[in-house]
Order: structure tokens, then C-alpha cells, then sequence
């Protein structure tokens, strides 16, 4: 049975009465509204509030193979930046006045789909919209009595995965080595220092707060942590740190906070270029110091990656994950924020630093 929820405006317009008609109207078709946010211009820099709308739209009749779903979360993240500029990369832009996507968990209220009845829970791609009608193709049913649900968008999730893929598959650590993190408080770096540590490194984490660096050495086992908005001289403070140089350079940042890792850099030392958050607003084109000589002389070996390009590696990564977590040896956290209209601070948010583990915006 749908839900209906109409289009109701300010109780001045009601007063009109000219909404009185389109209410019944609604009704008398079963109509169903909903509100959804949209792309209203793509930023030019730090995103701006002003770059979101807000709009009220009225959802389409359901139809075969399709569902009716109530997100109950959604996962924001930085890679969203980048799908909002005009411009090609590994996933499509997100066109201005549509409904931005991101990565949520939803009920399903109705269904005309053979793959998932009224009640489950799914996990997809979908746009900012309180409630949605679509496919089912694409969504995997989750059980939400195995874990915390939001463990499916986080440490169990895209970013869970991302950090053991980067970890293990790209960086290959050795007991004994010295990793270091950056953007290491947040959804992929908390996950990724502690894999290290089970691996048996010493792990050095980059983050910017003292909240964050307290936070890292004494619940996540991180063995130091660097406040790279505190510290003049990042280079020089990794010196110190790590006096037997870097064997493992996870990078989430990018921009002077990577040049001053790369530095530090030990012979056949590895690199998973994860992110490159410090660059996502960048209006012009980034430079930084020549770092071939380094890669070329001590037999660096760097590598980009997207998460999606390991699909087959996927099954791994969650039996792991799965398994320390439930051994209690991945411990996580995660900054909730609550509603729907939230969605574009909460994404804001992350280019200030205002998450500690994964940004969720619970519905
Ligand atoms: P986070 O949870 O780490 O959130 C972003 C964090 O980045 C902020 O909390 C902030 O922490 C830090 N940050 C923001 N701006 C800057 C800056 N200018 N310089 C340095 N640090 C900054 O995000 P995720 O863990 O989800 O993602 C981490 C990185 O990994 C991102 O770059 C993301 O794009 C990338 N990623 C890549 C994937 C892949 O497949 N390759 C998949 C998933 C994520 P602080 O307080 O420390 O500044």
C-alpha cells in the first residue's frame, strides 16, 4: 500500500485555497509527492549551500520490476565532489538540476519486483529524494540483524573495502614496516591503520585535529599521529616520527601533505594514491615538487585506484573486515547527522574536517 504523501506548501498558500485543488486532485489520482535535492549549479571551488535545491516533485506511478523505497541513510563522500564539475572521469557527472546519488540504505515500502518484498532492506545508488521509485536492478538485499546497518555504508562498506584493497592488494604490507596515513581519522583511514596493525606495522597517522590525533593513538592503535594544521614542518615532524623513513604511504589527501610523506620515503617503499581530497576544490591546475627523481632513485612503486576496478577481490576484503570487527580487533566510528534536509552540510562537512570516521546522514 503507498504511503501518500502530498504536496502540502505554506499554510498562507492553503489559505488561497488554490492548493485545497491540487491536493485533491492528488487524491483522487493517488498521487504521491516527495522532496528531493538537486544539483542547482556545479561549485566552483568549496562547495556552497547555494549549489543545492530543494524541490518537491511528484513521483511516477509504480510500475513492474520496480520498488518504492524510504532511504534510511545515506553516505556522503568526497568522490561526489568530482562527479559535480563538468568534466569525464570514472564515473558519470551528476547533471545539474537532477537529483544528486549517492550511496544509501533504504526500505522497501512497495514492491512490483520479484527479487525483494515489502519490509527488506536494500542497499544502492540512489538520488537525494525521501522517497524513491526505482529499478531493481542494482540494489543487494542487506540483513540488518547481523551488525549496525550503517556498517554497510562504512567500515563494511565501499570504504571498509577500499582501505583493505589499498592495504593489501597495492601496498602488500610486511611485518616490521612503518605505513603512514593520510586524512587518517576519517572513513578509509581509520579502517586502513588498523589493518596495518594486524598486519604487524608501526602506523603513523595524518589528521587535522588534536580531537583526531588523541583519538587515533588511544581507541585506534595508531602508534603516533601528526596535527598537519599544527605542525609548521610536516616533512621534518615524519623525520622524527619515523627515523627508519616510510615503507607504506597510504595516501588519502594529496597536495603538501603527500609531497612532505614522499620525502620520507624508504627504497622499494609502495604508495596506493586512494584520494586526493586537498585537490578536489583546486580551481587551478595543482602543482607540487617533481617526485619522478624519488620514484626513479629508490625504486618507489605508486599506484592509483578505484575501488569498483577490484570487484573480484570484494568477497575477501568483507570476509575480513567481517571477521576483525566481530573479534573486536576494527574498531570504528562514525559521525551521524541527522536529516534529510542535512544532506549538503553534511557533504559540505567533509572538506572542513568535521567527520571523525564515516559522514552518514540518517533520514
Ligand atoms: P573522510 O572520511 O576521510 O573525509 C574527508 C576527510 O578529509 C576530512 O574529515 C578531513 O579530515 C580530510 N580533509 C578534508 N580536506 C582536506 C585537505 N584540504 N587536506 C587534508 N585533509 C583534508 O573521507 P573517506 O575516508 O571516505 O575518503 C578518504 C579519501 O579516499 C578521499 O580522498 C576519497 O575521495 C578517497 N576514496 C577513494 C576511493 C577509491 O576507490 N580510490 C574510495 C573511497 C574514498 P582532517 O580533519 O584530517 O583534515
Amino acid at each position: 500500500m503507498i504511503r501518500t504523501k502530498f504536496l502540502v506548501e505554506t499554510s498562507d498558500n492553503l489559505c488561497l485555497g488554490v492548493n485545497w485543488v491540487k491536493l485533491i486532485i492528488l487524491i483522487l489520482k493517488n498521487k504521491m509527492n516527495t522532496n528531493q535535492i538537486v544539483l542547482a549549479s556545479r561549485p566552483k571551488g568549496m562547495p556552497q549551500l547555494a549549489d543545492f535545491r530543494f524541490e518537491n516533485v511528484e513521483l511516477p506511478k509504480l510500475k513492474a520490476g520496480e520498488l518504492l523505497l524510504k532511504p534510511l541513510c545515506f553516505s556522503v563522500d568526497p568522490y561526489m565532489r568530482g562527479r559535480m564539475n563538468d568534466a569525464k572521469s570514472y564515473i558519470q557527472a551528476f547533471k545539474t538540476d537532477k537529483p544528486i546519488e549517492g550511496s544509501a540504505l533504504a526500505t522497501v515500502m512497495e514492491s512490483k519486483s520479484d527479487l525483494f518484498k515489502s519490509g527488506d532492506i536494500v542497499l544502492g545508488m540512489l538520488p537525494w529524494r525521501e522517497s524513491t521509485i526505482i529499478s531493481d536492478k542494482g540494489l543487494q538485499k542487506v540483513d540488518a540483524t547481523q551488525q549496525p546497518l550503517s556498517y554497510y555504508l562504512s567500515v563494511l562498506g565501499m570504504t571498509g573495502i577500499t582501505a583493505y584493497i589499498g592495504l593489501m592488494h597495492i601496498c602488500k604490507p610486511l611485518a616490521g614496516e612503518t605505513v603512514v596515513v593520510s586524512g587518517a581519522a576519517g572513513a578509509v583511514g581509520i579502517v586502513v591503520g588498523q589493518i596495518a596493525k594486524i598486519q604487524g606495522c608501526r602506523v603513523v597517522g595524518i589528521t587535522g585535529s588534536e580531537e583526531k590525533v588523541k583519538l587515533l593513538v588511544e581507541k585506534f592503535g595508531f602508534d603516533e599521529a601528526i596535527n598537519y594544521k599544527t605542525t609548521k614542518y610536516v616533512n621534518k615532524a615524519i623525520a622524527t616520527i619515523c627515523n627508519d623513513g616510510v615503507d607504506i604511504y597510504f595516501d588519502n589527501v594529496g597536495g603538501n601533505i603527500s609531497d612532505a610523506v614522499i620525502s620520507n620515503l624508504n627504497v622499494q617503499s609502495r604508495i596506493a594514491v586512494c584520494g586526493q581530497i586537498a585537490l578536489y576544490n583546486s580551481t587551478d591546475i595543482p602543482v607540487g615538487p617533481r617526485i619522478q627523481p624519488t620514484l626513479l632513485t629508490k625504486n618507489v612503486m605508486m599506484q592509483g585506484f578505484t575501488v569498483g576496478n577490484y570487484k573480484s577481490e570484494f568477497p575477501e576484503a568483507i570476509e575480513h573486515l567481517t571477521q576483525w570487527v566481530h573479534e573486536g580487533r576494527i574498531d570504528f566510528t562514525e559521525s551521524i547527522i541527522s536529516g534529510f534536509d542535512q544532506l549538503p552540510t553534511a557533504f559540505i562537512g567533509l572538506f572542513n574536517g568535521e567527520n571523525i570516521g564515516k559522514m552518514i546522514v540518517k533520514v
